[in-house]
């Protein structure tokens, strides 16, 4: 049996974040992960300013392609609005690996299936023991499922369906460009262009709305590749791939004992531009923090909406102006 104090389940950023801190606090930390990182991740690989400052991020010590946009352009029905910022992107294959090195903790590749408390500890897969436990697993976290399933349950009106596809392209419009409600889309699609001439497309949208409107997302998906050639001369070389996560709900039900929820596992992505990473990174920083310092594990200031709440502006301005659809989305204490 491998002992350990804290064991992360999931090597995503909520882990890589939750480990580092735990391990500068002279913790014997084990995060498991089911995947030999390098791994994919699909994610469009957008970053704030704030995720390089809760990582003391220097970008000049990144080994990787960073890329810093100065504009953001936000399409509306017919309203464009570019807006000036400093926003970054990142490959995920190549940041997570980065992270979970730079964590410092000892990691080791198994698929996490069974979960037992025993006392004050976890016993997991009768192969590994630990006295706290993390589940920063993503949306289907097995600690999530062990011991969160009740109090912390997953919102079908919170749930996302995206396809996105990250390829090779000489891009030349270096902005970051995002499509909102689209012919109806409950969500929206994106173009995030990379640093080493990677580009990243995508389409998200809430499942649920979708289906109410007897909706299918590829065709959303073919509407989005064709406005993709027709304005930037760009054909993504082959079908992306789907992925399914939740936004933040109103729960709060993070800490069970010496458990903890982080990132997509909590289920933090904010609702308005569906970002995780900064989330993930915060509260794995958080349950690192609570088990070194007993701090409580609060995740009530964590923001529901990107870019202080620039989106949610930007949608009520666009309402103001042509009664664009709202997606409806369930308020605290609203039934499951
Ligand atoms: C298409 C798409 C685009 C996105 N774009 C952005 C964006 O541009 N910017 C942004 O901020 N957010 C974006 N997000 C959200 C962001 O990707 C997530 O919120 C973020 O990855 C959450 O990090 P995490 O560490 O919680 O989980 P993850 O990054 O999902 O990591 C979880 C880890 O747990 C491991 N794991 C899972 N199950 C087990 C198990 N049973 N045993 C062991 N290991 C396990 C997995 O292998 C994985 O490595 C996007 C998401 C999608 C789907």
């Amino acid at each position: 049996m491998r002992n350990a104090d804290v064991i992360v389940v999931g090597g995503g950023p909520a882990g890589s974040a939750a480990a580092a801190r735990l391990r500068r606090g002279g913790l014997d930390v084990l995060v498991l992960d089911r995947e030999e990182f390098p791994r994919h991740k699909l994610c469009a690989g957008w970053i704030t300013p704030q995720v390089l400052a809760d990582l003391a991020f220097d970008a000049g010590d990144y080994p990787h392609g960073f890329l810093s946009f100065r504009r953001l352009h936000w399409y509306l029905k017919r309203l464009h609005l570019p807006v000036p910022c400093l926003q970054h992107s990142i490959r995920r294959f190549e940041f997570d690996a980065w992270l979970l090195e730079r964590s410092g903790a000892a990691v080791a590749r198994h698929a996490v299936k069974e979960i037992r408390a025993d006392g004050e500890g976890f016993t997991i897969d009768g192969e590994y023991r630990c006295r706290y436990l993390v589940g920063a697993g993503g949306t289907g976290c097995p600690v999530h499922r062990a011991f969160f399933r009740d109090a912390h349950p997953r919102l079908r009106s919170l749930q996302t369906v995206t396809l996105e596809i990250e390829f090779a392209c000489d891009w030349t419009d270096p902005d970051c460009r995002l499509w909102f409600f689209d012919h109806g889309l409950p969500g929206y699609s994106w173009y995030v262009p990379k640093a080493n001439g990677w580009l990243n497309v995508g389409i998200g949208a809430l499942a649920e709305r979708l289906k109410q409107r007897g909706d299918d997302i590829w065709g959303h998906w073919r509407r989005f590749a064709r406005l993709l050639e027709r304005r930037f001369a760009i054909r993504p070389p082959r079908e992306p791939t789907g992925y399914s996560y939740y936004l933040r709900p109103p729960a709060d039900h993070v800490r069970r004992g010496n458990a903890f929820l982080a990132g997509d596992a909590a289920g933090l992505a904010t609702r308005d531009l569906c970002e995780g990473i900064g989330p993930a990174i915060r509260s794995g920083q958080r349950a690192a923090a609570a088990i070194l310092d007993g701090t409580p594990y609060d995740l009530g200031d964590l923001s529901c909406a990107s870019l202080g709440g620039l989106a949610m502006r930007a949608m009520d301005f666009a309402l103001q102006r042509g009664a664009l659809p709202r997606p409806a989305l369930p308020q605290k204490g609203a039934s499951r």
